[in-house]
């Protein structure tokens, strides 16, 4: 009985998820869904993409908190529209919720949507909510076993971003390994190594998400 209640649920998901997507394409919206654990760099890593892509690309966050605005009044600051959805004390977004953000934007104005997921690394990977990319981030003080503790999250991104690489040289975190694992759960996966801080690997990143572009239109 359980059983049956959770898939009607998630069939009524996957189907304002399909909708969510058929609008982005239309209006030629691309939409990434954003994820990490919390505090691993999400919203510094959206601010530096929006500085460097800022010229040529027309970009708006929606940034999903449980309660706070923080992040969402960041992203006005630096020039981007952003509208804050609530989740209603959930620990992640669901296409519903995707879906009342998408209606408050002005879709045809922009080339370029985040989607700030809330910080969490287990339910928001089991939501198809209709953004046509989703990433994950993960940050170095986290350590590299995280693949074997959340192969749903790293099974369903389209891209790893390995963040905070700054702290390398203070962290026993392996490289080689943790993109071996990463690769045996998702083998068509990007990885990237980033650093806000020192600016390493954030041109590979925004090149992936300019052919990301290229791709839709
Ligand atoms: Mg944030
Ligand atoms: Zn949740």
């Amino acid at each position: 009985m359980k059983v049956q209640v959770l898939q009607d649920i998630m069939s009524a998901n996957d189907r304002i998820a399909e909708k969510n997507q058929d609008l982005l394409n239309k209006n030629n919206v691309l939409a990434v869904n954003v994820m990490s654990s919390p505090g691993a760099g999400k919203t510094s890593l959206i601010l530096e993409t929006i500085e460097r892509l800022k010229s040529e690309v027309k970009m708006a966050v929606i940034e999903a908190d449980i309660s706070s605005t923080i992040d969402a009044d960041k992203i006005i600051k630096a020039g981007v529209p952003a509208i804050q959805i609530n989740t209603g004390g959930e620990c992640h977004t669901d296409a519903n919720m995707l879906g009342t953000g998408l209606e408050r934007l002005s879709l045809t104005d922009i080339d370029l949507l985040f989607l700030e997921n809330v910080g969490n690394l287990v339910c928001p990977a089991e939501f198809r909510i209709g953004t046509q990319k989703s990433v994950m981030l993960l940050s170095l003080p986290e350590g590299d076993d995280k693949p074997y503790k959340y192969p749903l999250m790293f099974s369903t991104v389209d891209a790893v971003i390995v963040s905070k690489m700054d702290y390398l040289p203070l962290s026993d975190f392996n490289l080689e390994q943790f993109e071996k694992a990463v690769k045996g759960i998702n083998p068509d996966v990007q990885i990237f190594r980033v650093s806000v801080k020192t600016g390493e690997g954030i041109e590979d990143w925004t090149g992936w998400l300019d052919t990301q572009l290229k791709g839709l239109r």
